[in-house]
């Protein structure tokens, strides 16, 4: 039925199909036995520091590889879990997951900071600060070396349970950054309030930020105001040499993109050459940042 999509091979999958009810039970429940039979992964993409070119930290991103369709993006399965209820369960285990890999790169001596994102689901549960305590705790990770994206849209919620969820992660020393920002609606009070540390431009203005002076001009406004603020910059989605050289020159503190590595289950980041080791990332592109 749904097989005649874009070629893209997430047909089946697309979270506005047909409100076929047998279609959605197959779905929950293809996803339930994801969670069981463990068929999610995290991958990482690393976030490199504008100024010494050397990995500051990873984020995670989570992929479902479902054994019969292959790869299954989380943009397409995210909204599946939300709906039917699944969500706090894999964003529990996505928590989990990544302070463990955390506390085991440690134990090998790379100290990372590794970011996780967070649903607008999750900041509706009153338990989230808790776990992330939790496994912290049980992982042996330093609340610091963790991160919260959340976007911006969700952190600019009128809602208190969002905000006080906010607090309570920063409260116990976690890093919270608003992802996906300039897209939503900030109030400039609430960044200061909600002890917000890091600010994620979305990649529709890191995409035009060397060829469209308003592209410039609002990369420009959002590190000037970070920086005010004393929050750390970072620029998602850099694809191109000519859009980090702006980036850097405009002040951005971090950045993160196909440029430089795109997403990888762990082992790979461990490589020889490989980011996390030290040595500068393989492949001539990334060869350049550090020429
Ligand atoms: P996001 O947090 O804004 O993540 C950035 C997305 O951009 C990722 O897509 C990443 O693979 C992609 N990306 C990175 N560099 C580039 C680049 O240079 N060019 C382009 N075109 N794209 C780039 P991905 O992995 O498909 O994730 C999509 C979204 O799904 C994420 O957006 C995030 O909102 C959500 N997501 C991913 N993992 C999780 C998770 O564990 N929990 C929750 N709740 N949401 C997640
Ligand atoms: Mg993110
Ligand atoms: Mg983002
Ligand atoms: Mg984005």
């Amino acid at each position: 039925v749904a097989k005649n999509g874009g070629g893209n091979g997430y047909a089946f999958f697309r979270p506005h199909m047909h409100e076929d009810v047998s279609e959605l039970v197959e779905l929950r429940q293809a996803l339930r036995e994801a969670v069981e039979t463990h068929q999610l992964q995290l991958h990482y993409q690393p976030k490199i520091s504008g100024r010494t070119g050397q990995v500051n930290g990873v984020e995670a991103l989570l992929r479902w590889i479902h054994p019969v369709r292959g790869p299954i993006s989380p943009a397409v399965f995210i909204p599946i879990a939300e709906r039917f209820g699944l969500i706090n369960a894999i964003g529990a285990w996505v928590i989990d997951e990544a302070c463990r890999q955390m506390g085991a790169w440690q134990a090998q001596g790379s100290k990372v900071r590794v970011a996780v994102n967070l649903s607008s689901h999750q900041l509706r549960n009153a338990c989230i600060v808790e776990q992330v305590r939790d496994a912290l705790q049980r992982h042996e990770v330093q609340p610091g070396q963790l991160v919260c994206e959340i976007t911006e849209s969700v952190a600019m919620e009128r809602s208190q349970a969002a905000k006080g969820i906010i607090e309570g992660l920063s409260g116990i020393g976690v890093v919270v950054s608003i992802d996906d920002f300039g897209t939503g609606y900030s109030s400039l009070s609430s960044l200061r309030q909600m002890r917000v540390s890091e600010l994620k431009i979305d990649r529709e203005f890191v995409m035009d930020v060397h060829t469209s002076k308003d592209a410039r001009a609002i990369v420009d406004a959002i590190v000037r105001l970070a920086h005010a603020l004393d929050l750390r910059v970072v620029a998602e989605g850099v694809e191109t040499a000519a859009q980090r050289d702006a980036l850097i020159e405009l002040g951005c503190d971090e950045l993160q993109g196909f440029f430089f590595a795109r997403p990888m289950p762990p082992q790979d980041l461990m490589k020889q050459g490989s980011p996390l080791m030290g040595a500068a990332c393989s492949g001539s592109a990334e060869q350049a940042l550090f020429a």
